[in-house]
């Protein structure tokens, strides 16, 4: 593209083309993004090949809950049905900026609460790799639309876990950035605390040229860090030699699907065979993440969802009798199962009486685990662990049992309590050849070892879908 054998707009078509014969399998997108798309693509064509920009031409997608104006944002919910954004969310911008050809918004859990793409209030996404299971959530559609080559890369938004769950159980590779790396300015709020954007790729190339599109401070997000955004993809290729690598063995227990130990642990032997150090590591409080997150992300959920009343957003239960009715109506028909669930969850938390015992509680112990990594990086470059205990499971084998689904984000979810970055790798597969994951953690704002780490990774173990 950059060096001109093929035009933006032949890609943009291709693109559309092959999402036309291919997504009725798999059901990834939401919504295309067309008219947008081609538009970009001729401005593209027009500049010079020298003035192009990094992603000049790339096709990419858009999980359905990031804002882009003119163009309906659902969040997988029908009370967000019928509205269309007004603004584009700053990751847009930037990755419009950078060239990217916007394509389309993916399916997610609803308001990205989910582990599997199930809870999406208009269908589940198939997983490539098999389809009669799930590719993982909340970001499921993001993953697959890379996975099958749809598009070359995605964004996710990460909570507890909706980025590189997904990218362990679709084969791709999945980060999410520390907190405030990336502006969430546009992004249609969970847990403001633990939410991050970030990309998906088909390999670790792909994931860094997107990251450095998108990250950096933004006016609009007083979160985000005004912090310098290194060059990620000319760091790729430093020495990893020497590098000090910590695992949690202690955490590799029970719930742990043997082939995803198994594989999970030949990578760690090939980081060993690179000249990387591992030792044990220990992280204490980690076994109360899950206890910890299903306080505070409802918590945060219940305060942040309370604006979709029927009045200024989406979808309104008309013919009630009082504005209170309309309300409640609105509502109980607007959202969802897991939705309600968590917002009674949150409340119950916050509410007098309890939020001492709860939420204050919570907040203490979620001090103790980012301690638990501040001293574990004193001495580490990066913590590995596996980045869900399973493979992709069969659709509607936990969809009746919350806290089955829950436990899918036991190693990813201490990751957004502490606010550092973490990447999913394919590092092999089970017996039925379904993608396993692997996790790699490092400290607030060292995306750069995390990327030449997995770089290194992957050039080795050639695991990526290439
Ligand atoms: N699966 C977790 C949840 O249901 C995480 C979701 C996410 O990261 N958005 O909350």
């Amino acid at each position: 593209m950059t060096r001109g054998q093929i035009s933006a707009r032949e890609i943009c078509q291709a693109t559309f083309d092959y999402i036309e014969q291919t997504d009725s399998k798999f059901h990834a997108f939401l919504s295309l993004n067309r008219e947008r798309a081609e538009q970009q693509a001729e401005r593209i064509d027009k500049t010079s090949l020298a003035e192009r920009p990094p992603l000049a031409g790339i096709p990419v997608a858009l999980k359905d809950n990031m804002v882009l104006a003119g163009r309906p944002t659902t969040c997988g919910s029908k009370i967000l049905e019928n509205y269309v954004a007004h603004y584009d969310a700053t990751v847009t911008e930037r990755l419009e900026a950078a060239g990217a050809l916007l394509i389309g918004k993916t399916n997610l859990d609803e308001f990205a609460m989910g582990s599997s793409t199930e809870n999406s209030a208009f269908f589940p996404t198939l997983n490539p790799h098999d389809t009669q299971r799930v590719p993982g959530g909340s970001s499921g559609g993001s993953a697959v639309a890379v996975a099958s080559g749809m598009v070359v890369g995605a964004l996710g938004s990460d909570t507890g876990g909706s980025i590189r769950q997904p990218a362990a159980m679709t084969g791709t590779v999945g980060l999410k950035p520390t907190y405030g790396r990336v502006s969430r300015f546009g992004l249609v709020a969970f847990a403001s605390s633990l939410d991050q954007i970030g990309p998906f790729g088909r390999s670790v190339r792909d994931v860094a040229e997107i990251l450095g599109a998108i990250a950096g401070h933004d006016p609009h997000d007083s979160t985000s860090a005004a912090l310098p955004v290194p060059s990620y993809t000319k760091l790729l290729e430093d020495s990893v030699k020497g590098k000090k690598i910590g695992v949690p063995w202690d955490l590799f227990g029970e719930g742990l699907e043997p082939a995803v130990k198994t594989n999970v642990t030949r990578g760690i032997e090939l980081l060993k065979s690179l000249g990387c150090l591992i030792e044990d590591v220990k992280l204490p409080h980690s076994q109360y993440a899950i206890d910890v997150y299903y306080i505070i992300a409802p918590a945060e959920a219940s305060a942040n969802l309370a604006r979709f009343d029927g009045v200024r957003y989406g979808f309104r239960k008309a013919q009630a009798a009082s504005l209170t009715e309309m309300y409640t109506q609105t509502r109980e028909t607007g959202f969802g199962p897991e939705v309600k669930r968590r917002i009674m969850l949150g409340t119950y938390a916050l509410s007098s009486g309890y939020y001492d015992a709860y939420y204050a509680k919570a907040q203490k112990v979620r001090s103790l685990i980012i301690e638990d990594f501040k001293k574990a990086f004193e001495r580490l470059d990066v913590i590995i662990c596996p980045t869900s205990p399973t493979v992709a499971f069969k659709l509607g084998e936990k969809t009746d049992n919350p806290l089955a689904m829950y436990l899918s984000d036991v190693f990813t979810i201490t990751a957004n309590l502490a606010g550092i970055p973490g990447i999913s790798l394919p590092c092999g597969q089970d017996a039925r050849h379904l993608p396993v994951g692997l996790q790699m953690l490092a400290k607030p704002f060292d995306e750069a070892t995390l990327l030449q780490l997995s770089y290194a990774f992957e050039k080795a173990g050639g695991f990526h879908l290439g």
